[in-house]
């Protein structure tokens, strides 16, 4: 579906504009991914702060996915993006 357009808001809580560009390679295919993420949501996700699609909500499913398994969404069984 179209989650790419899902933008967040400028109201609301402010988020410092420090991005960084996470490198990922599938493990399987090992097409090279790059996802860019808030600094700061990066740094909730290493400490283990809160789920990743609550800490990344602007990422893409399969971006996400990508960060926990490193598993490109090709190569994921196609069933897991069902809901
Ligand atoms: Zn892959």
């Amino acid at each position: 579906m179209a989650e790419s357009q899902k933008r967040q808001g400028t109201s609301g809580k402010q988020k410092s504009n420090v991005f960084i560009l996470l490198r990922s390679t599938c493990k399987s295919c090992f097409i090279r991914r790059f996802v860019l993420v808030h600094k700061e949501d990066w740094e909730r996700y290493q400490r283990k702060e809160g789920l990743v699609q609550d800490i990344f909500p602007y990422l893409l499913a399969s971006e996400r996915d990508m960060l926990i398994t490193q598993i490109c969404e090709k190569c994921l069984p196609e069933s897991e993006y069902d809901t």
